[in-house]
């Protein structure tokens, strides 16, 4: 790679915030500075006293109102994050065959931890090209339809409409929960590391589980399968409605969750978190459509992500340059999805990313282009 130009953006070319990374994503300031007013109240005392239970059991709540979640839906927490709710996934939630839709490097993974399970039947996948979807298919062989809200890696923002079949959905709502709307009776369970949109920090899983979910949970756990416990639905599921974790979670990210989420509930639940996404959509994907360089990575409208735009840019002007000087300008974690191979920057909208300084940040692009 040739070496990074020297370019020193003008100071009202610098958002106020350089954070736009798709996760770890920026968190809010305050809520950094509310855990160190806690001082010896909170880090370092037990997960199993009042404590922490109040913060987990605020969480559980607080979900519950940013989801409107109906009657009979839980909110269930697990140590190990989305990656580890796959596996969790292929132990306790998947009876026989699951289906799962590739469309991107994480809507992949859960089929691959699937794919080696030696209780499970061989999952089907229906893949789609980098940038696009193609929509689950119902097939009565499969109980479980996994489905990705947003795929993290290409951009792309799928519909969450449950297939016209009898099993249960699963959805990875990642880089979506939060920042996405959802109709909740169109899944089973949607479940998200907090260190996207919620801006808080990664280890831990969130999950929203419908009545049908948690029954699946239940007759999974009452049969002869080994599982470990660890990983166990089942334990995560009894654990969370004493507001615990089967194990000792990480005091620091609940606690951001919670002051994430009362932040976003104070200033409007969802709808405030949708109508920001949406702006800052219009201003990113607005100023690439009008850009001679650069253009959206996903051509389908419809598909293009509230919460992460992918942003190509034509031969001539190399993304990992732009995303070099933006960085050595203290405007980090631009760059795109490495795996993808495309000549793209990828830039975080959630709820927590000023539109302002979207807007601010495609100026110094445009700055960096005319330069280099
Ligand atoms: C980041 C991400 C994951 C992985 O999350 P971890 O917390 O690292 O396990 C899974 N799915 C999607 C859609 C993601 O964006």
């Amino acid at each position: 790679m040739s070496s990074i130009p020297s370019i020193d953006l003008p100071a009202d070319l610098i958002p106020a915030d350089g954070r736009f990374g798709s996760g770890p994503s920026k968190v809010r300031t305050e809520t950094l500075l509310e855990l160190g007013v806690t001082g010896s109240s909170f880090m370092g005392t037990s997960h199993r006293q009042p404590g922490v239970k109040s913060v987990v059991g605020a969480i559980r709540s607080g979900m519950k109102d940013l989801f409107s979640l109906p009657e009979g839906y839980e909110v269930v927490l697990g140590v190990g994050g989305a990656t580890s709710f796959w596996a969790s996934a292929a132990f306790g939630l998947i009876e026989k065959k699951s289906q799962h839709l590739d469309f991107g490097v994480f809507s992949g993974k859960f089929a691959k931890v699937v794919n080696g399970a030696p209780h499970l039947d061989e999952p089907e996948v229906i893949k789609a090209d980098a940038g696009s979807y193609a929509p689950p298919v119902p097939n009565s062989e499969v109980d479980l339809y996994g489905l990705t809200h947003n795929e993290t890696t290409t951009g792309v923002m799928a519909p969450i409409v449950r297939p016209d079949a009898a099993g249960i959905v699963a959805v990875d709502a990642t880089s979506a929960a939060g920042g996405m709307a959802v109709d909740p009776e169109q899944f089973d369970v949607y479940y998200f590391s907090p260190q996207k949109v919620f801006g808080a920090d990664g280890g831990l899983w969130v999950a929203l589980v419908s009545p049908a979910g948690a029954e699946r949970i239940e007759k999974i756990a009452s049969t002869e399968r080994w599982i470990p416990g660890f990983l166990s639905l089942k334990l995560a599921l009894d654990n969370s409605r004493k507001d615990q974790t089967t194990n000792t979670p990480a005091l620091a990210t609940l606690f951001l969750v919670r002051s994430q989420l009362d932040a976003m509930l104070e200033l409007g639940g969802l709808d405030w978190a949708l109508d920001r996404c949406a702006r800052s959509a219009e201003i990113v994907y607005g100023w690439a459509e009008a850009s001679e360089v650069a253009y959206p990575f996903v051509s389908d409208p419809e598909l293009r992500s509230t919460n992460v735009a992918t942003i190509n840019f034509a031969d001539e002007v190399d993304a990992g340059t732009i995303a070099a000087v933006l960085r050595d300008n203290g405007i980090v974690d631009t760059g795109g999805y490495r795996a993808l191979g495309q000549n793209q920057l990828r830039l975080a909208m959630f709820p927590n990313v000023e539109p302002a300084d979207l807007a601010t940040l495609t100026k110094a692009i445009d700055y960096i282009v005319e330069r280099i």
